[in-house]
């Protein structure tokens, strides 16, 4: 089976450019399509632009995992209001989006892992989440067939799974019945300003006059932001991922221990990824982000593979171009969909890592293979705020790997964020001037 979203899947979001907009939204990943459906729903005309296709990278390519197990604490109340709107909208979505609330659990490969898990649960009971520890006994009670017996884990049975290639085009048709103008295959190559502040965008279709300009650009935002003078240390690394044929059920949730990832999916089948293990592709901007990143650098060494460079025109490609004029193609317009080749070692290590923990349910065959680029920052969180230096440009980026459970919430914040309106959640964890203010930055869990 191919990938389900790619530069071949035809547009379905096509309609003409609007001259001016409240608000336009960079990137129709789910950051950005949950974002437009907020400012839908408060009234605003909101116009959202997509380079390549909704949904075509991080957004479809991730593992579908909707968990408050291991958050930031930062962003942690931003996600349990995220689970809200999950099941709010659910209805609204379809059922065969495949959320269900079947829990998340981690399983410790050694008792100080185990250890570690607690200290997290310890605090998350303050928030009020159902996050439990469970005994080795427990555990081997929740998942049925393994090969190796863990000390332990950490669960939590209100965290769901879904769909993520069925339900973020879901979400991009339920933004448009709200009246957001979604248009694919159309980049943002610049923005456009008048006295020091945003008054539009240009895009390859012509320009769109507006006061706001929320950028969700995914793996891509540093690449535009850096182009208007609007600077963070935006990295990406590659994650390799294995959808498996049908098998039967080891445990109806998404589990992972050092190893192996795997999530039931709702075709039966399960999205495997091998336990942290991703690629690195050394260029100019990871140069220039070295010293921020050493802290998660020295703890994430030895599952990081280094590469000496991207592949060509990625955004942080050796000779991708980090000035170009809006009247001619952008960059962005490079690479309409980023569409990374997996990693032939890490789809071996997970399969065989699969059928070792679990011998008794039959050969691991695989249905699709893919990778995508995850955009992170130094300190494992996004950045949630406006740019002071460029007023009316709002940014929402950098997920690291897990804006996809929270994706509906950071939805509801950014729009109010925009609007003027009371976010509703302490946002100074992710604020921008966290790289140059001097704070010392300290990386969140990626538990
Ligand atoms: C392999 C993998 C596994 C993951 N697993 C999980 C998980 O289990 N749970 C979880 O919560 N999260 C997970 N994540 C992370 C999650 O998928 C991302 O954090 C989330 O999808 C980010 O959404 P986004 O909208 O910020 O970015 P994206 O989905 O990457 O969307 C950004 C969009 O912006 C567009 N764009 C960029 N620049 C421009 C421009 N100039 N003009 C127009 N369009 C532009 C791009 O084409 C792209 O479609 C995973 C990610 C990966 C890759």
């Amino acid at each position: 089976m191919a990938f389900p979203i790619s530069e071949a899947t035809p547009v379905r979001f096509a309609p003409a450019l609007p001259k001016s907009a409240d608000v336009v939204v960079i990137g129709g990943g789910i950051i950005g399509v949950m974002t437009a459906w907020h400012l839908a729903e408060r009234g605003a005309r909101v116009v959202l632009c997509e380079k390549g296709r909704i949904a075509g990278e991080q957004s479809s390519r991730n593992w579908g995992w909707i968990r408050q197990q291991g958050r930031d604490f930062g962003e942690l109340p931003i996600m349990m209001e995220s689970l809200r709107i999950w099941r709010a909208i659910v209805p609204e979505l379809g059922e065969d989006i495949g959320f269900r609330r079947t829990g998340v659990m981690y399983l410790a490969g050694s008792e100080a892992e185990l250890a570690g898990f607690e200290a997290w649960r310890l605090e998350a009971q303050g928030y009020g989440v159902d996050s439990k520890m469970l005994g080795a006994g427990a555990v081997a009670g929740q998942i049925s067939g393994a090969s190796r017996r863990w000390p332990g884990a950490l669960f939590t049975p209100s965290d769901a799974r879904a769909e993520p290639w069925l339900a973020v085009p879901r979400m991009a048709e339920g933004a448009v019945r709200r009246g957001a103008v979604l248009i694919e295959s159309c980049a943002v190559r610049a923005l456009d300003t008048a006295a020091g502040r945003i008054a539009g965008v240009i895009t390859e279709q012509g320009r769109i006059a507006c006061d706001q300009v929320v950028l969700a650009g995914g793996a891509w935002s540093r690449l535009l932001a850096q182009a208007h003078g609007v600077h963070f240390p935006q990295l990406s690394v590659r994650a390799t991922v294995m959808a498996t044929e049908a098998m039967p059920e080891v445990f109806a949730g998404a589990a992972a221990d050092p190893e192996i990832a795997f999530r039931r999916r709702a075709d039966g089948g399960y999205t495997l990824a091998a336990g942290s293990g991703h690629d690195f592709y050394i260029g100019p901007d990871a140069f220039r982000s070295f010293i921020p990143y050493l802290p998660v650098l020295k703890r994430d060494f030895r599952s990081t593979q280094f590469q000496p460079m991207a592949p060509r025109h990625y955004p942080d490609g050796w000779m991708t171009p980090r000035k170009w004029q809006a009247d001619r193609p952008s960059p962005f317009e490079a690479i309409r969909v980023l569409n990374p080749a997996p990693s032939d070692k890490l789809l071996a290590r997970m399969q065989a890592a699969f059928e070792k923990t679990f011998p008794g349910i039959g050969p691991v065959i695989p249905r699709a293979t893919w990778a995508g680029m995850i955009d992170t920052m130094p300190d494992i969180v996004p950045v949630i705020d406006r740019a002071a230096a460029l007023p009316g440009l709002v940014i929402a980026t950098g997920m690291c790997g897990h804006g996809f459970g929270i994706g509906p919430g950071i939805g509801r914040v950014v729009a109010d964020l925009t609007l003027g309106r009371d976010p509703g959640h302490d946002l100074s964890r992710f604020r921008l001037s966290r790289f140059t203010d001097g704070s010392t930055l300290t990386p969140g869990p990626s538990l």
